[in-house]
């Protein structure tokens, strides 16, 4: 684990310390310590209890979106539902209060970013909160739809009896095109790419750090596990968000995560 006096958490800190502008690019790990679980992690993956490929395919979702709507009932409610920002979410958030960070490119779905007070949160792959009817367009919360389960399986929209979906990016959907270029638009400002908790597996989302390097900037990363971008770092943190984030902002002045 890097820790702080060891050279890649020096480094790190001297990166970020000469960074003018600084982007945060999130996955699922930095909500592991809130409770909820990745997809890839082996002992506790949401993927080792059901089907990714089916489940969360837009193909598989249309036509029977059944087991989805039961896996959201079951595992997917309760996780987001309770989850709160871990000291990971609270120190991104407290170095954007001090003009340390200007942007927090997530693949996340739970909107812990922005409860943990982030101000400008790229969301690639939307937000399992809201929930829209794709006939007519209307949206509810999630805490609607799931008061609705209990008496239909699927949910029908209250609005027009269509089909609800989780207003989220499915397996073979494309991206939301104005996250995307918002995306791209940081990515290529920045000088200071921070890549945290994300296997760096998922594409094109994981693809935004190597074109933040291929810009010039400097890229780090934080994760419990080696990627295979790893070796194309400046520096890397094997170490788990909730620590790292608040040692690193601490190094810089920052408290209050
Ligand atoms: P991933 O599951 O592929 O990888 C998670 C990575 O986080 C792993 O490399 C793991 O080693 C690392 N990790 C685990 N705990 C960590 C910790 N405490 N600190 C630092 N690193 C830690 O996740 P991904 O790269 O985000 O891509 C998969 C997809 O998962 C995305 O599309 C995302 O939408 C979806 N997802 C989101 C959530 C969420 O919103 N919280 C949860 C599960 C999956």
């Amino acid at each position: 684990m890097s820790v702080a006096g060891e050279p890649a958490f020096e480094r790190a800190r001297e990166l970020w310390a000469g960074a003018r502008r600084a982007v945060a690019f999130t996955g699922a790990g930095i909500s592991a310590e809130s409770g909820i679980p990745t997809y890839r992690d082996a002992e506790d993956s949401l993927w080792s209890q059901v089907d990714p490929c089916k489940l969360a395919d837009i193909g598989e979702f249309l036509r029977d979106p059944v087991p989805y709507w039961r896996f959201f009932q079951d595992v997917r409610y309760r996780a987001i539902h309770t989850a709160q920002p871990n000291p990971g979410h609270r120190a991104l958030a407290a170095l954007d209060r001090e003009g340390r960070l200007d942007a927090v490119l997530t693949q996340n779905i739970d909107g812990l970013h922005q409860a943990a007070g982030s101000r400008e949160v790229v969301e690639l792959h939307g937000n399992t909160r809201t929930i829209g009817c794709l006939q007519c367009g209307q949206s509810w919360s999630m805490d609607e739809v799931y008061a609705m389960l209990r008496r239909h399986l699927p949910p029908p929209c209250p609005a027009c009896g269509g089909r609800l979906k989780p207003k989220v990016v499915f397996f073979g959907e494309a991206l939301p095109e104005e996250a995307l270029a918002r995306a791209a638009d940081w990515v290529r400002g920045c000088d200071l790419l921070l890549a945290i908790g994300s296997s760096l597996s998922v594409y094109p989302a994981a693809l935004l750090p190597l074109e933040a390097r291929a810009h010039g900037a400097a890229l780090v990363i934080v994760n419990r596990t080696p990627t295979p971008v790893d070796e194309r770092a400046d520096a890397v943190l094997h170490a788990a968000a909730g620590d790292a984030l608040p040692r690193l902002a601490r190094a810089l002045g920052v408290a209050g995560e």
